[in-house]
């Protein structure tokens, strides 16, 4: 990428502006970028009317990449079906800008190994992608309802595998530049069963021969599941349709038992923009207090650089100084309260230290400095 990357911000609503100003923050420290703020979701219905206009999608399509905050609220609640509402802003742009790969990362932060509803010998070391397809499979096949018989169609091109394998075998060599791991593709599937599976792994083969260097595993669906919870360290980057990962996704997003730290990427073809958000909403019940954890916009802006702007070194700094606030015992209310607390111990002897969304991101500016 040549020049200063070209960041369409859709801030959103609740918390969306204040953690996003937040992640704004912390990318200058690594660089130079040229943002373009946009409004998308409810904020966007009271300025226009619509969620998300012709104007700021094509603004996204003609960007570097996209980081989004959150959409929603109390506020644009109807049951009118007429209506406007947030949430089609975000399908607008998932359609819109080709959006047919999703990734979740889970990466429990050492620090944060407790919060897990796992053992912690059983967690550690976890570091796992899931690319999940995202436009095809049973969602978007036929469906239909005749009498007491309902069907819902899965269908799967050879063309649709082959893209959403490579986004996973291409995702998996990225992450080993960082971490120095031989890369890994699993591949999920329902094989012995399912004739789009059996294509799924047909394909997904032929694409592994373009990536020697990546080692590939083919897992049944079942299997992939039980396997997820009782040995995650062993994954690097889990591959699956659009159904098994809708449910994989948020079976390994459990793994780290904190909502406020999970990003996402969304992506399109090669060259095209991405979609980079935190895994949570707008949180309307906090927003305006100034204490909403800013960490899962952080490493979604970590997304960002490594899978679409090809800056993986700078990636893996903002990732390290998520890490080092948090084994300095900084806490956000929503990691200090209820589930995350950990008494200080030989390993981890800073004492927990509640802290409000400024004070969290000074901390990462600080490590980053
Ligand atoms: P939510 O994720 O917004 O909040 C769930 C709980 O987690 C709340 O108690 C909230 O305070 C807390 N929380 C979430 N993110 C946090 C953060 N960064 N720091 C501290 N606490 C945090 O889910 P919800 O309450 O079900 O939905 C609220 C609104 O967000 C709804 O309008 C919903 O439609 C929308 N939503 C948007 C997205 C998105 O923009 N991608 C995703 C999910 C929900």
């Amino acid at each position: 990428m040549n020049g200063t990357p070209r960041i369409v911000v859709l801030a959103g609503d609740g918390i969306g502006p204040e953690i996003v100003a937040a992640a704004r923050q912390v990318l200058d420290a690594l660089g130079e970028f040229s943002y373009e703020e946009q409004l998308m979701g409810g904020c966007s219905i009271d300025e226009h009317g619509t969620a998300l206009t012709d104007e700021v999608l094509e603004a996204c399509r003609s960007a570097d990449a996209v980081l989004l905050g959150a959409v929603g609220g109390p506020k644009w609640d109807t049951t009118d079906p007429n209506a406007p509402r947030p949430e089609q802003g975000l399908l607008g742009l998932r359609k819109g800008m080709g959006l047919y790969a999703n990734l979740r990362p889970v990466r429990p932060s050492p620090a944060l190994v407790g919060a897990s509803p796992l053992r912690e010998e059983r967690i550690a070391g976890t570091d796992l992608l899931v690319v999940r397809e995202l436009t095809g499979g049973i969602y978007f096949g036929d469906s239909g309802r005749d009498g007491d018989v309902a069907h819902d169609t899965c269908e799967y091109s050879a063309e649709e595998i082959d893209r959403i394998a490579r986004t996973a075998f291409d995702a998996a060599r990225r992450r080993a530049e960082s971490s120095g791991r031989k890369p890994k593709v699993t591949s999920v599937d329902k094989a012995n069963v399912l004739e789009t599976s059996r294509l799924w792994r047909e394909v997904v083969g032929r694409v592994a021969g373009d990536y020697e260097d990546v080692e590939l595993e083919h897992l049944l669906v079942d299997n992939a599941a039980m396997q997820l919870v009782s040995r995650p360290a062993d994954f690097d980057v889990v591959l699956s349709e659009n159904l098994f990962g809708d449910i994989l996704s948020d079976e390994a997003a459990m793994l780290t038992g904190s909502l406020g730290m999970l990003p996402s990427a969304s992506l399109g073809a090669d060259g095209a923009p991405g979609l980079f958000e935190p895994v949570h909403g707008s949180a309307p019940d906090i927003a305006g207090q100034g204490v909403a954890n800013p960490l899962a916009t952080f490493l979604s802006a970590a997304m960002m650089l490594r899978h679409g702007l090809s800056r993986g070194e700078d990636a893996a700094r903002i990732e390290a100084a998520v890490d080092a606030v948090l084994e300095r015992g900084l806490r956000t209310p929503d990691l200090a309260s209820g589930t995350v607390v950990q008494p200080p111990t030989s390993e981890n002897p800073a004492p927990e230290r509640e802290v409000g969304t400024e004070e969290m991101t000074a901390a990462v500016l600080a490590e980053l400095a």
